[in-house]
């Protein structure tokens, strides 16, 4: 997350610079050729510049807010810290990551006995959301628990 701040950041530099190299260059060119019809074309193109920069800067905020899933890498440890935990429960699907701005989230469902208590469901959830925060920081999780029986799976 600090990375995609800084690509942010980065960007806004690189909107000062392309705005005051314009600028110097116009504030040059009048002063040069002595043709102030140029200072308000010039006060245009800048003002243009600065639209088409905007929103280069807006749009790409925007891709940093949609939605995206984890890295390659995260997922894989994720699937890693189920797979560890594999005795637990019967099976795993339905898996998703999401990353928006800031927050992570992952979601999943995993297959219990029928008869198992909520008490010891939700022991093993506790358990997998404790070693899968260790390794992914800042994340939402939230797994779904479902009777193994073929009534009510969703
Ligand atoms: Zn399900």
């Amino acid at each position: 997350m600090e990375e995609d701040s800084q690509a942010l950041a980065a960007d806004a530099l690189h909107l000062k610079t392309d705005v005051y190299t314009s600028l110097g260059f116009g504030v040059l060119l009048v002063k040069i050729t002595g043709f102030y019809i140029l200072d308000p074309i010039v006060a245009i193109m800048v003002a243009l510049l600065i639209i088409k920069e905007a929103w280069h800067l807006t749009t790409g905020a925007f891709n940093f807010l949609i939605d995206v899933k984890l890295s390659d890498e995260e997922e894989a440890q994720v699937i890693e810290v189920i797979e560890a935990h594999r005795e637990s429960f019967i099976e795993c699907h339905k898996l998703k990551t999401r990353k928006a701005g800031n927050s992570k989230h992952i979601d999943f469902h995993i297959t219990v006995p029928e008869e198992m208590s909520v008490g010891e469901a939700h022991c093993i959830i506790g358990m997998i959301k404790k070693d899968m925060n260790e390794i992914v920081q800042n994340t939402r999780i939230s797994i779904h628990i479902e009777p193994n029986s073929d009534v009510m799976v969703g």
